[in-house]
């Protein structure tokens, strides 16, 4: 089985006519479905939880998106065991079947892009590039890693010993637990589980309780292609009733999760300690917070930094790992860009999320706006409030942007993740200066240097400790395939996804010698 090459969905442009008929119809169409009620899915049946909870739209949180299960510990266990007794039917099934089935979810949801773009915008707040950003990112995980799979599948030849065939092949683990976060409702949770299923595990989906309708009308879609119902589990219900259970069920073999730090360190330390009946040490993969900085050196174009900083820093109302949350400036230019930040901040339009051609929307629910609100709070008696500081005019939970200059490294906002639009500007005293400030964190994970000098970049490239390090650009926006995503430190196991490497955590190596006779 051969695919073509794999080339990343293009970005549709809503100037044009026919683009944005299609979001203005899907809007209302998916507008006409919402508040309805889902399942759960558990060994391929249709279940109810304990009683229901509901989604809301930030952008009018008197919308109800979708009503859906509470889970239980017990059907959490159940759900575990299900996915356990179909993982050696769904294992031995021939990795182009697995592929195939994977491309075809790629075609559904190319087919249904502007739809799955409306459900985003309703349930996380996303406008319409960022939704578009995510469906398509979502598409690409699902056509990159069913190449990647081909690929595992003809492992590079071994040495062979005189008088021996060797080989080496890669085997599925069994069930992964699958928990994404709320703000890629779409594309992390489809990555994390397409690269668990192509590689023939069988997953539980447990998806972050602020966003499960994008979560459940994936599940269907994936039931659509023809992905085997039993092989795929969707569990909703809140991560403190039914994580423990997922994670320390004794036949979970991996947990493949991406959110906070807090939440992360927890499945991890859980999944260390072997269960009674448990024979494997199970597998973690963990991406987690960031705390992300751009560095503009002296002699960099001080108008590309300022608006690689804005739009890093407020793309989605900051409530991106890859968010750019410090913005370390040589001190020469400091004032200067610092004013052009501020500029080009104050211009950014706010309102609701399905309104077309709008910068920002709202944060995702009121406990996050208050907790940003509260950083925001600490901020302005750590800096100097420059823009912003409080609440966006509507009914959702909308925030200013907000940008407090004079951060000291110390100072809370500059160390701690807070996930809102909220940028800490910080004077460096030179350009070695700026770097050690950006590497004062305990997390890695996106970084950008703006600098004109050969040597600088030189120096960033080798000294800038971070798992995805951008150059004269922003550092938002990666994409499947080139730039393969996951970061150092506390930001995670840098599982890179979207890169060649990522299957391998799915998947344990045989190596099989077989004596022939000369
Ligand atoms: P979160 O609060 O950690 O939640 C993430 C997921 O974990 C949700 O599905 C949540 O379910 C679940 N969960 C909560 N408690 C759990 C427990 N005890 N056991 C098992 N699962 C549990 O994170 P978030 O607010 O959704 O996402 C924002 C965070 O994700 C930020 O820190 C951001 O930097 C990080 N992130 C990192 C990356 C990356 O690639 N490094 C990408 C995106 C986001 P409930 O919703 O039901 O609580």
């Amino acid at each position: 089985m051969t695919l073509p090459p794999f080339r990343n969905e293009t970005y549709r442009d809503f100037n044009q006519p026919e683009h944005r008929q299609a979001m203005e119809s899907a809007l209302a169409s998916v507008r006409s479905q919402l508040g309805q009620d889902y399942p759960l899915w558990i060994g391929g049946q249709q279940a109810k939880g304990d009683g229901t909870f509901r989604s809301l739209n930030p952008s009018r949180p008197a919308e109800v998106v979708g009503i859906h299960q509470r889970g239980t510990p017990a059907q959490a266990s159940q759900a575990v065991e299900a996915a356990w007794s179909c993982f050696p039917t769904w294992a031995a099934t021939p990795v182009e079947k697995r592929v195939e089935l994977l491309v075809k979810a790629a075609a559904l949801l190319r087919e249904r892009k502007s739809e799955f773009n409306a459900w985003l915008i309703y349930e996380s707040g996303k406008n319409w590039i960022e939704a578009e950003a995510d469906t398509c990112e979502a598409i690409d995980f699902c056509e990159y890693y069913a190449r990647q799979a081909l690929r595992l599948a003809k492992p590079d030849p071994l040495v062979q010993m005189p008088g021996e065939q060797s080989d080496l092949v890669y085997l599925p683990l069994g069930v992964g637990i699958i928990i994404p976060p709320w703000n890629f409702p779409l594309a992390i949770l489809v990555g994390m589980t397409a690269a668990a299923l192509v590689t023939g595990n069988t997953v539980v989906v447990k998806p972050s309780s602020d966003t499960p309708t994008v979560a459940a009308q994936f599940i269907q879609l994936l039931y659509d292609a023809g992905f085997p119902k039993a092989c795929c589990a969707y569990l909703t219900g809140s991560g403190s009733s039914v994580g423990d259970n997922l994670v320390e069920h004794p036949k979970t073999r991996f947990i493949s999760f991406t959110g906070s730090r807090e939440v992360g360190l927890r499945i991890n330390e859980l999944a260390a300690k072997p269960r009674k009946g448990q024979i494997w040490i199970k597998r973690v993969i963990a991406e987690m917070g960031g705390k992300d900085a751009i560095v503009v050196d002296q002699n960099a174009d001080l108008d590309a930094a300022a608006a690689g900083i804005v739009a890093s820093a407020f793309g989605f109302q900051g409530q991106k790992c890859s968010a750019c949350s410090r913005a370390i400036l040589h001190q020469a230019v400091y004032e200067e860009v610092l004013a052009k930040i501020v500029e080009r901040t104050a211009k950014l339009r706010i309102g609701p999320a399905d309104e077309p051609g709008l910068d920002m929307g709202p944060v995702i629910n009121e406990k996050a706006r208050a907790s940003i609100q509260r950083y925001i709070d600490v901020g302005r008696s750590e800096g100097r409030l420059m823009h912003g500081g409080g609440k966006a005019e509507g009914d959702g939970f909308f925030l200013q942007p907000t940008v407090i200059a004079d951060i000291g490294p110390d100072a809370k906002i500059f160390q701690e993740e807070i996930f809102g639009p909220v940028l800490a500007v910080t004077r460096a005293r030179t350009f070695d200066d700026a770097l050690e400030l950006a590497n004062n964190s305990q997390y890695g994970l996106t970084g950008a240097v703006y600098t004109r000098d050969p040597e600088k970049i030189q120096k960033a490239r080798e000294q800038f400790f971070v798992g995805n390090l951008y150059i004269n650009r922003k550092c938002t926006g990666a994409m499947v395939g080139a730039h393969p995503f996951g970061g150092f430190n506390m930001s995670g196991t840098d599982s890179k996804a979207g890169g060649p490497d990522y299957l391998m955590q799915f998947v344990q190596a045989k190596s099989i010698a077989e004596k022939v006779s000369s």
